[in-house]
């Protein structure tokens, strides 16, 4: 018997005890970062891909959902760390439109990819802060997508502030030290365009 009345994407069960959920208010752009890069590197050790996010409230700095990349052990190509955040912020305010309840800032530690571009610019969030850059988490297999080239003025145009390269380093380093599967490899692509 099949049920289609509800699309389940699980979430990490440890994620929910994390001991760094419940942060004082953290009112800069690299404490946030901080703490995503930290969730990152936990992911890692969990089985999970080497990214992370997190949605915050840009005027109190309390952090309102984290996100993980979940996509192997949570067998959906959905669950990039993005969605996940913006997906639990969304359920938390009840609500797809969360500029009606404030404004929210997503912090990612890589820049999003094509599916997550697409769905930030939907959820009404104001303000995307990134870590490494696409062209880091492309340095170890993993494929970012058909993005548009001016993507970051598109985002701004939008009403989205854009802030890139915050900790890249640190960033860097979590993909550098993941030994995982590379799915969606931008290395076939890559070859399919040099042929
Ligand atoms: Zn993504």
């Amino acid at each position: 018997m099949r049920h289609w009345n509800d699309i389940v994407l699980s979430v990490p069960v440890w994620l929910e005890t994390w001991g760094q959920l419940n942060p004082d208010r953290l009112t800069e752009k690299q404490q946030r970062m901080a703490l995503v890069i930290e969730l990152a590197k936990k992911n890692l050790e969990q089985g999970g891909g080497p990214f992370a996010a997190a949605v915050f409230n840009r005027d109190t700095g309390d952090l309102i959902a984290p996100g993980v990349n979940w996509v192997v052990p949570g067998k959906s190509s959905l669950l990039h760390a993005e969605i996940m955040a913006l997906a639990l912020t969304e359920q938390i305010l009840g609500d797809y439109e969360m500029a009606k309840h404030g404004s929210f800032e997503l912090v990612t530690s890589v820049e999003p990819c094509c599916q997550c571009l697409g769905v930030l610019m939907w959820t009404g969030v104001s303000s995307l802060v990134c870590g490494a850059y696409s062209e880091d988490a492309e340095a170890i297999g993993f494929e970012e997508g058909p993005r548009l080239p001016d993507w970051e003025q598109k985002l701004m145009r939008r009403g989205i502030d854009v802030t890139r390269g915050v900790m890249r380093s640190n960033a860097i380093a979590i993909l550098q030290s993941y030994r995982g599967e590379i799915y969606n490899s931008c290395l076939g692509v890559n070859d399919l365009n040099r042929s």
